[in-house]
Formats: C-alpha cells, sequence, structure tokens
C-alpha cells in the first residue's frame, strides 16, 4: 500500500448541469424567449457551481473550457479561427451576432445548413465536423478560454484548460476543397502557440491537450508528426498534459509516451493492460496521469481491483509522478446519482454518477483506508449474492444449429413468395409514422396518471386504425402498425425486459441541447411476457395485406443502453437475443409472417481498432441470427440500418442472413448498392428512396431514377422500394404525399421491367 496522498485530476465534468439547466437555457435562446445574456448567465453559474463541486470532492486538478455551449469540436474550431467561410468571421467574444454565428454552425439556418454531425469516437455523443480547406484563416481567438480560465481563479481555483489537441482536430474533420488537412498544421499551430501564449499570460501554469487519436489506428504520416508538433506546443512555459482515452495507444504507445510535454493521460479502465509498456516507455521527469475510474460507465469501481495499477505507477514513477484520474472525461456519464430513489433493490450501492466518481478518485488516491474497506464490503455481497440465472443456463445449451435457419435464402425465398403474395419490387416503409403532438401528449398524460389505461390503450388503437387505413389507401405491399404505442426503440423494449432499470435523472448529453436517458442493464435479461404481439396482432386483424412485426435488434439494444460491466458484453447481447427470439416465436405463432429486427447500431459498435473488427463483428452476427433464425422458412425476416459507409461490415451484414434489409441510400444515390453487387450479395434490399431527414417530398421521377440506378445493381426481385428509415420525426401531409410518389414511381418500374 503506498500511504502518499497522490495528486487527483478530472478531465471534464458534464456540462448540462444537474437539472439539465443548460438544455433548456438553450432552447429558450433559440426560441427567443430570452436573450443571450440570460443564456450566458445560466452556463457561467453552472461552470462556477461546477468548480466548487470539484473543488469540494478534493479534486486537486481542476479543467476550465470543458463546458461548452454546444460541442467541444466546434469551441475549437472557434478558438482556432478555423470556423469555414460561409458562416463568416465567427468569435465567440461576447458580441451579440457572434453568438449566432456559434449556433449557426450548430443548427440549419435560413442562409446555412450546419456543419455535419457524427459520432464521437466509440460513444453516443455526437461532434460537428470541422470543414479543412485552403482558405482559412487560423486567427486564434483565446478570449473565452482565457475569461473562463480567469473566472475560475477569481474563485480560488486554477484550473487547468482543457484543449482538443492539434492533431486530434485536425484528423476528426474533412476536407472540403481536396486540400490535404495535415497540409494545415503550421498555420494551426501558430495559432495554438498564440492560445497557450494567452493562457501563460493569464496565469495559467498547466493545460490539457486531448488526443484520443492516439488510441486508433494512425497513417504513418500522422504519427509522424506527432513529436514536431509538439515540440512547437511544448516552448510555451506551461505543462501540458497528453490526455488519451477510450483505448489502448498499442503501436502509438511510443510516440505517446515520449511527446516533449510534461505529462501523459492513459485509459487504464478500457486497456490496464498498457500500464507495463507505458512505465517503461516513460521518459524521466514525466507525470502520468492513470485514468482508472470509468469515465464512460456508470459502475461503482471496484478499488481492490485498481489499487494494484496505481501501487504498480508509484513503485516505478514514486508518488510525485503519478495522477490519478477518471478514464476520460465525465461527459458521457449523469451527473449525480444522489435522488435516484426509484431504482430496483440493491442497484443505487452499485452505481456511481459523476459526482461519486470524483469521491472514488479521491480515495484512491489518498488509500481512505474506511473506504476501501466498504468498497471491498460492497463487492464481497455482490460475489455472495450473485447466483445463475434460467437464461445463463439456457444460453449454455445452446448449439451451433441455434444459431442459422435450416433452409438457405435461395430455399427460402420461393416459399416467402407463395406465401406473401408479394408483387416485385415492393412497397414498404420502415416502421415508425408520425408522432404527432397529439401522440405525444396523450403519452405524457398516460405517464402522468392523467387519462387511465384504457382510454390510452383506445387512444393507440385509433391510431394505429388510422394509419393501417391510410398504408391501404396509398396502395403499400407490407404495412406497418406505426409504432405509436413506443416512445424510443430501445426504452419500449427495455421497459418491458427483466434486468432493465430506469433512473430518474441519469441524462446524458447526445449533442447539442438534445440528451438521452440511456436504461441500465444491471442483471440477466429475461423475457417475463410478449412485449409487441399484442400491437401486431391487433393491426394484422385490421388488414388482408401482410403486417410486418417490428423489433429493436440485440446489438442496438446494447449499444444505446449503460451495460454491465461483470459480465462481457456479448453475454448481455446474447441474453438479450434470446428474449428477442421468444418474442419472434410468439409474432410467428400469432400469425405475423414478415418480422423486421432493427440494427441501425450494428456499424457504430465497430471498435476503434481495425484490429478489433472482427471479434466484435462475430458476436454481433451471431446474437442477430439466434434470434432470428427459428422461425419457418415462410417467415420473412427484415433488418435495417440506417447508414451508409457499409464496406467494412458487408461480410458480416450478408452473414446476418436476413431475407430482406432496408437502409439509406437516397442521398447516396444507391451509391452503396455497387459494394453489395461487387459482394455478391444475395438477398434482398430496400434501398432508401427517400432522406427522410429533409423535409423536402421526392417526386415520382426522382424516386424512379434512384430505382432505375438500383436495378443497374441488383435483380428486380432482389429489389424492395421503401424510404430511408422511420417516419417517426416527420408530418402526415409530407408522409402521404412522398409515399404516394414512391408507390406510383414503384407501379411504374415494375411496368416497364
Ligand atoms: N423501426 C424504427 C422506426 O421506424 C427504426 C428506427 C431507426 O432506424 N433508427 O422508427
Ligand atoms: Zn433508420
Amino acid at each position: 500500500m503506498t500511504t502518499a496522498k497522490l495528486t487527483t485530476a478530472n478531465l471534464g465534468f458534464p456540462r448540462m448541469g444537474l437539472h439539465r439547466e443548460l438544455k433548456f437555457a438553450l432552447e429558450s435562446f433559440w426560441s427567443g424567449k430570452t436573450g443571450e445574456d440570460d443564456l450566458l448567465a445560466v452556463a457561467r453559474d453552472l461552470r462556477r457551481r461546477h468548480w466548487l463541486l470539484q473543488q469540494q470532492a478534493g479534486i486537486g486538478i481542476i479543467p476550465s473550457s470543458d463546458l461548452s455551449l454546444y460541442d467541444q469540436v466546434l469551441d475549437a474550431m472557434v478558438l482556432l479561427g478555423a470556423t469555414p467561410a460561409r458562416y463568416g468571421e465567427a468569435q465567440i467574444d461576447g458580441a451579440r451576432a457572434s453568438l449566432r454565428q456559434y449556433f449557426d454552425m450548430a443548427r440549419n439556418s435560413a442562409e446555412q445548413p450546419a456543419l455535419e454531425m457524427t459520432k464521437w469516437f466509440d460513444t453516443n455523443y455526437h461532434y460537428l465536423v470541422p470543414e479543412w480547406s485552403a482558405g482559412l484563416h487560423f486567427q486564434a481567438n483565446p478570449t473565452g478560454v482565457v475569461e473562463a480560465f480567469e473566472a475560475a481563479r477569481s474563485l480560488g481555483i486554477a484550473t487547468r484548460p482543457v484543449l482538443i489537441g492539434p492533431i486530434t482536430l485536425l484528423l476528426l474533420g474533412k476536407s472540403v476543397d481536396g486540400i490535404e488537412p495535415l497540409s494545415l498544421l503550421p498555420k494551426l499551430l501558430t495559432a495554438y502557440e498564440t492560445v497557450l501564449r494567452a493562457l501563460v499570460e493569464a496565469g495559467a501554469t498547466q493545460v490539457q491537450l486531448d488526443e484520443p487519436m492516439l488510441v486508433t489506428d494512425l497513417a504513418p504520416e500522422w504519427q509522424q508528426v506527432y513529436d514536431t508538433a509538439y515540440a512547437v506546443l511544448a516552448m510555451q512555459p506551461l505543462q501540458i498534459t497528453v490526455a488519451t482515452y477510450f483505448g489502448a495507444l498499442g503501436d502509438n504507445l511510443e510516440i505517446a509516451a515520449t511527446l516533449p510535454v510534461s505529462g501523459l493521460h492513459i485509459d487504464l479502465v478500457r486497456a490496464p493492460q498498457q500500464l507495463d509498456a507505458v512505465l517503461a516507455a516513460l521518459p524521466p521527469e514525466k507525470t502520468l496521469s492513470l485514468g482508472v475510474v470509468d469515465g464512460r460507465n456508470i459502475w461503482r469501481t471496484e478499488y481492490a481491483a485498481v489499487k494494484p495499477l496505481i501501487d504498480r505507477a508509484v513503485g516505478v514513477l514514486g508518488p510525485q509522478r503519478v495522477v490519478v484520474a477518471p478514464s476520460c472525461s465525465l461527459l458521457h456519464v449523469p451527473v449525480d446519482k444522489t435522488g435516484e430513489d426509484k431504482l430496483p433493490e440493491g442497484l443505487f450501492e452499485r452505481l456511481s454518477f459523476a459526482v461519486q466518481k470524483l469521491g472514488e478518485v479521491r480515495h484512491l488516491a489518498t488509500a481512505d483506508t474506511l473506504a476501501f474497506a466498504a468498497n471491498a464490503a460492497h463487492f464481497e455481497e455482490q460475489r455472495r449474492a450473485a447466483r445463475p440465472s434460467q437464461v445463463r443456463e439456457k444460453l449454455a445449451t445452446l448449439n451451433e444449429t441455434d444459431f442459422s435457419r435450416p433452409q438457405t435464402y435461395a430455399e427460402r425465398a420461393p416459399l416467402q413468395r407463395a406465401a406473401l403474395h408479394l408483387p416485385l419490387l415492393p412497397t414498404t416503409t420502415i416502421g415508425s409514422f408520425p408522432q404527432t403532438q397529439e401522440v405525444r401528449s396523450r403519452r405524457a398524460a398516460w405517464r402522468k396518471g392523467q387519462i387511465d389505461d384504457a382510454t390510452y390503450e383506445r387512444f393507440l388503437e385509433e391510431a394505429t386504425a388510422e394509419c393501417i387505413r391510410r398504408q391501404e389507401e396509398l396502395g403499400l405491399d407490407v404495412l406497418v402498425h406505426g409504432e405509436f404505442e413506443r416512445n424510443d426503440m430501445v426504452e419500449y423494449f427495455g421497459e418491458q425486459l427483466d434486468g432493465f432499470a430506469f433512473t430518474k435523472n441519469g441524462w446524458v448529453q447526445s449533442y447539442g441541447s438534445r440528451c438521452v436517458k440511456p436504461p441500465v442493464i444491471y442483471a440477466d435479461v429475461h423475457r417475463p411476457e410478449p412485449m409487441t404481439v399484442r400491437w401486431s396482432k391487433f393491426a394484422q386483424s385490421l388488414t388482408s395485406k401482410p403486417m410486418k412485426g417490428m423489433l429493436t435488434g440485440p446489438v442496438t439494444i446494447l449499444q444505446w443502453s449503460f451495460v454491465r460491466n461483470d459480465i462481457p458484453e456479448s453475454e448481455t447481447t446474447f441474453q438479450i437475443a434470446l428474449a428477442l427470439r421468444e418474442e419472434i416465436e410468439d409474432l410467428e405463432r400469432a400469425g405475423i409472417g414478415v418480422i423486421q429486427v432493427d440494427e441501425p447500431a450494428l456499424r457504430e459498435g465497430l471498435p476503434l481498432r481495425k484490429s478489433e473488427y472482427a471479434a466484435y463483428l462475430e458476436w454481433a452476427v451471431k446474437a442477430f441470427r439466434l434470434a432470428t433464425s427459428s422461425v419457418k422458412p415462410e417467415t420473412q425476416v427484415h433488418t435495417h440500418m440506417c447508414y451508409a459507409e457499409f464496406e467494412t461490415i458487408l461480410p458480416a451484414i450478408a452473414a446476418l442472413d436476413a431475407d430482406v434489409i432496408s437502409m439509406e441510400s437516397a442521398r447516396s444515390k444507391m451509391a452503396l448498392l455497387r459494394d453489395f453487387k461487387a459482394q455478391g450479395y444475395p438477398n434482398e434490399i430496400g434501398p432508401g428512396v427517400w432522406d427522410i431527414h429533409a423535409t423536402r417530398v421526392p417526386s415520382q421521377d426522382e424516386i424512379h431514377s434512384l430505382l432505375d440506378m438500383a436495378l443497374v445493381s441488383l435483380k428486380a426481385d432482389q429489389l424492395w422500394v421503401n424510404p430511408d428509415c422511420g417516419l417517426k420525426t416527420r408530418q402526415w401531409p409530407e408522409t402521404e404525399a412522398s409515399l404516394q410518389n414512391m408507390v406510383a414511381a414503384a407501379k411504374a418500374v415494375r411496368e416497364e421491367l
């Protein structure tokens, strides 16, 4: 046991506030109800409270500039003068017009579409993608970071400002004019120098530069620039800590360890095995920040598991050179578990949100004896209470045949055609129909107990019946029930499965003001009773057309939840798959002949390193097959994925062996079908012909030509006709107009065949 107290640090605190104050302030500002001063006052108050809270938690190194009004990558673009010219020269130094410019980049405005948004590494946070072009000025604008530093200092807190590091920033963006992003590095570094100099002048002694790209596969030319880039930044009289997180440094370890800076932060939750190699590679004098408290999940840290890592580091480096910290910014976890009084027995004790995690960091750094004893007792009790469930026993008895359908697609297809009486180029939709204001307010009223179950059910039945009537009128071939009973495609299932819990206030930021409250998978997953059969059966009873049953796939349910860390993710996914398999069998028994299992998160679950793809895809595909392979050959299994960029996972998609896959492709003009063709993909495909993310109604001609393009790559009996994604965010008028054009286009193309 080390006895010396170690330095503690935090890499970033959740921004939204315990009561999502920032969200509401932003939305009120955007709607014009409040002004800029009101918004800034809320943000400043939150920032102040978070600093004081971290100070009270005993954290030594506290971040500043982590509270972004929208996104930290957008902040970096503004800070470094790297905002696209189409928005004008943006500055957020308090001038009235400038905050508007800031949000213009984040949100579509009348004049300009917003910057593109994409996932932040393998998290469910989304950042705004920088647009690199030759014309960027890189006029540094350090006012904001200096102001934040000074505001904290006036509270007596000398913060460590957080910035995204230059190489990661360049790699996060995309070239819009063909320029090589790397060629912008010299100008970008000059802007960074200006920012660092301004911080030095304001009295800062440290800075945190985030370089999570160091845990990804980097091309050699990018690996090579790290050292020289940081040599430039290191000329400023500042202690720079380069923060890496979300994985192991791997082949970038030598580069990261030897950067000419004073500290390195590593993720020892995702990659505890890298510690010894890092310790061996670290030059004398350099500080190592140990990310030992999980910043990506909500579970309590087991001190006994982490302490040996800290001890090893202290043994090699001495206590002066070791810092204890969360694995990454706490942006990805909710603020505080206090007040979660509606949780299942025993779950509260197992949780640790941001505030609790800071306490854990302090306990670990001080080797607090009492806290260690309580922690050990908790985990001992957990292990004592654990007993194998029936689900695990069932999973253990599965064999190969449980993971595949007995007939090949070629054998199934004619049977399905005969059973379903579908024309060539069958038309369908992806599942949800408009969730109108009325649908949402009825649900809210029912949840609050203002209307009773029977009244709510009757409302849902009416909405479903109306939706089916409209689909019949439009002449669609495979109908859906419309998903009016569902709030969210994961929550709806989580609420009905054992093993899931819901917090009252466990919000995390998804993007901008948007927050999600992921379900918590805390125990073995089991389906106590059918989940969707009632609605599918009701819907099928209203029509003679085939009704498509609608389920969310096992990988997507896993990806959009907080997942237990005491068993492998693959095992939890198989448990969910088993529950879905039972559901699918029940749907089939209830007369549902087409069943869609949505897996939009299959691709986003890909690990950060290519070397880990295969292992992930293997269990992800197996889980889907476990869920879907027990049906009769006549029963048609569909799947749906949202985004394009399928090249890397095409073999895995083929391995799902779904009879039909639908996906987004209207915007990319069917480009991805060429890949499907090249791979000889044999099953049926519904490439989206209506970009539902745009409010525009696509014309019949436009859809017609997309279908013609699709037929270049696909055989006619492979092609389905459907929108890109679900329609829940659309309005009825545009929905009906678009579907009408879609059905007409399908008919016209059929006649030309
Ligand atoms: N069935 C879902 C819907 O239509 C699919 C949503 C999705 O792909 N994200 O809403
Ligand atoms: Zn979709």
